[in-house]
């Protein structure tokens, strides 16, 4: 049966995250035929109507209040809400981000609807959508189903492929005019301060060059920018690192830091750690650099490496160079 599907847009520095994509190819799966609405938050939100539309959105809708440029909670909220009021969807997606983390449960609980968070995979059976999502901080899989109501849900990065761009497409807009009680707007920003590189967003990227607390020092990470920067990639960070001042703990992949599902996940002087491996092992293809044979990390890993990553991580930055630079 054809559904409406509302997704709402996760815009980073005036541009589209790639899960807003990937969470249109969710929403075309999930429509049957029916319309796939994006909504878009902020004054440059008319600048992100090609996109959307080239990549599944029927329609989108427009809120450009100048309240929405930064995202807050309250003025999210109050406009999310009032879009979903507009559209009556059947389905909701949001990106399983900070944002869609923060506001979807508002949502949820305010609409009283159920929420199925983090999902990782979306399959239709007998009509039904049926979600897979992690649970015991990802070490085991469990598929969920709403059974009646609206389906409400937010998806991670990295898992499902967004929709290859078709140019020809064009949806139809409109700007809807929301009511926000600026009385009530708790939280004005008034400046934004990154902790992490401007280069790829750790939570999207496709390689990930991970260092802990065998990297000694913040001089260490040094040689794990230089081998990201040749693949593309993010850097990131295990806990041991963060809490040894090595790098900000903006970097922390792991249960109470960043889940990451990059295609090439390289960690170089990592323990592994429980706690550390909830953030990554569902990466695509683990290399695990550690001058410890016995180190958990490689109880994780596609490709293990016994050495100094001084000394390796140069070797491999120079034989990547030598084929993609
Ligand atoms: P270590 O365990 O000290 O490992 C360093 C590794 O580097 C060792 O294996 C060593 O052999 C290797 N090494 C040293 N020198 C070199 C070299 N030159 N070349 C190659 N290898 C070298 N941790 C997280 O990462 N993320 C989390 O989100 C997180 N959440 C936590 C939540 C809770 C409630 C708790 C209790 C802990 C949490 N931790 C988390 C911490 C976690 O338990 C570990 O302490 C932490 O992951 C260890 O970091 P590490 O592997 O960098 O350091």
């Amino acid at each position: 049966m054809s559904k409406k599907v509302l997704v709402l847009a996760d815009v980073r520095d005036g541009e589209l995250r790639n899960v807003t994509l990937e969470s249109l190819a969710a929403a075309t799966k999930v429509a049957e035929g029916g319309v796939v609405t994006a909504t878009v938050f902020g004054s440059n939100a008319k600048d992100l109507v090609e996109k959307l539309s080239h990549h599944g959105a029927d329609q989108v809708v427009l809120v450009t209040d100048p309240a929405l440029d930064q995202y807050t909670t309250d003025a999210y909220f109050q406009a999310f809400k009032q879009v979903i009021e507009k559209v009556e969807p059947d389905v909701i997606f949001t990106g399983h981000t900070a944002v869609g983390r923060d506001v979807s449960p508002r949502i949820a609980a305010r609409l009283g609807l159920g929420l199925i968070s983090d999902c990782t995979g979306l399959e239709l059976v007998d009509g039904k959508m049926v979600f897979t999502r992690p649970i015991y901080a990802g070490k085991a899989f469990v598929k969920k189903a709403v059974r009646e109501g609206i389906v409400f849900a937010t998806i991670r990065p990295n898992n499902i492929p967004a929709l290859e761009a078709d140019t020809s497409r064009s949806a139809v807009t409109e700007e809807l005019d929301v009511q926000l009680e600026k009385d009530s707007l708790r939280t004005l920003i008034k400046d934004v301060v990154r902790k992490t590189s401007d280069g790829v967003d750790l939570s999207e990227a496709r390689v990930v060059i991970a260092g802990g607390r065998g990297v000694k020092s913040a001089d260490g990470f040094k040689p794990l920018e230089e081998l990201a920067s040749v693949l593309g990639g993010a850097v990131g960070a295990s806990r041991g690192a963060c809490d040894a001042e090595y790098c900000d703990y903006a970097l922390q992949i792991g249960q109470t830091g960043k889940v990451v599902t990059p295609d090439l996940y390289i960690a170089c002087g990592i323990s592994g750690a429980i706690q550390h491996l909830a953030g990554m092992s569902n990466s695509k293809v683990i290399v695990a650099i550690n001058k410890d044979p016995e180190a958990n990390i490689f109880s994780v890993a596609d490709y293990g490496i016994v050495g100094d990553l001084f000394e390796v991580v140069p070797m491999l930055t120079e034989e990547f160079k030598k084929v993609l630079v």
